[in-house]
């Protein structure tokens, strides 16, 4: 178990890259630190691994407060995003390394080396240098050396980032299958959302070194506590529309919706819609926004349709085959599907 408490960073000249940090990760928990560039993601990870000193709080792992010990005596494994694996070592050494500092016999470094090695397909590599190998493989070297040495906890830093988009998803879920196998408490740095979700038992979403929203995948994507999350979380950013209530309904972007309950006649609010949730339909109704089509964008499966609604812009995807040409004064929007081939002549459509 990791805790922090009362976590602050501040750098000389004034930063703040992090702010006041309460976070208690469980024994075993897969836990992802998500946000943008610079919102203090590697500084947390560093802090907890003991490479920074925090300007203010406490780390505690298992129940010892760590805080005042150097990386080496904190039981913990980080992987960096640029493996860090030694160039001049083959990947038996590479792997035993830790086991080396640590004055493990070398014939027990050796036998572990090769036990971890075949944990991750790496026993035809072991007399390898790290030139020798593919990205891929180098990620898993730098894993395996990181596992050799039975960590408390593994934090990880964007391991995953230098690897092409195949190669990168079948990482991810080697790297689930492995931590859920080894059960050893992680800490995975990422800014890509996707791969948090994908991963993480938790998650925490970071701006400005503070932490906005702590909660399972489901409770970020379904239930985010700001708009900042909102817009952050889903691979389309989900929709804000401004909106206000009157006395029987809700207002936003040219419709007319249901009143959540909890509302008062005069409430301002920010309206959130996913674009999964949302549809197009060819007909005005007064529960949809209407808008005009101003792009189209084909994603394979599906089609991101952006519509200029009233005082906005909207986004939706099409679930249906849909295809559009433009002429210089009209949008023409054909729509296919397997069952029935439509055609319309139309700028303005409804959500
Ligand atoms: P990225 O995703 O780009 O790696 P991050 O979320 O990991 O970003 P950090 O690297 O933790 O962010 O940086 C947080 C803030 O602290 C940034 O504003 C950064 O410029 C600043 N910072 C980081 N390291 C130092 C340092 N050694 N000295 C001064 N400022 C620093």
């Amino acid at each position: 178990m990791i805790s922090l408490h009362g976590l602050t960073k501040v750098f000389p000249g004034g930063v703040h890259a992090l702010d006041d940090i309460h976070l208690t990760i469980g024994d075993g928990e897969f836990f992802a630190l998500l946000g943008p560039s610079g919102c203090g993601k590697t500084t947390l990870l560093r802090t907890i691994a003991g490479l920074e000193t925090p300007t203010a709080g406490r780390v505690h792992i298992n129940d010892t407060d760590v805080t005042p010990l150097p990386p080496g005596d904190r039981d913990v494994a980080m992987v960096f995003q640029d493996y860090a694996i030694f160039p001049h070592m083959d990947v038996t050494a590479n792997i035993s390394y830790p086991l080396r500092i640590k004055k493990v016999p070398r014939a027990e470094r050796t036998a572990k080396a090769a036990d971890v090695a075949s944990r991750l397909s790496l026993t035809e590599l072991l007399h390898r240098r790290p030139a020798e190998l593919s990205g891929g493989q180098q990620q898993r070297v730098a894993l395996a050396r990181a596992i050799a040495c039975h960590p408390t906890a593994f934090l990880f830093d964007e391991p995953l980032s230098n690897l092409d988009a195949r190669l990168r998803l079948e990482a991810r879920t080697f790297l689930k299958r492995l931590q859920r196998e080894l059960a050893v408490t992680t800490v995975f740095v990422t800014h890509d959302q996707a791969e948090a979700l994908a991963l993480a038992d938790r998650i925490a979403v970071m701006s400005h070194g503070r932490m906005i929203q702590v909660g399972t995948p489901a409770e970020i994507f379904h239930r985010p506590a700001t708009t900042f999350v909102a817009s952050f979380i889903g691979s389309t950013p989900m929709n804000l529309l401004p909106a206000h209530a009157t006395a029987t309904a809700l207002h936003a972007a040219g419709a007319t919706l249901p009143l959540p309950t909890g509302l008062s006649p005069g409430d301002q609010l920010t309206y959130g819609v996913r674009p999964e949730y949302m549809d197009l339909s060819p007909t005005e109704r007064p529960d949809a926004f209407p808008g005009v089509i101003s792009v189209l964008e084909n994603l394979g499966t599906h089609t991101l349709v952006t519509l200029e609604t009233p005082g906005t812009t909207e986004t939706a995807p099409c679930t249906t085959e849909l295809t559009a040409s433009t002429t210089s004064t009209t949008g023409t929007i054909e729509t296919t599907s397997t069952t029935s081939t439509t055609e319309t002549t139309e700028t303005t459509e409804t959500a």
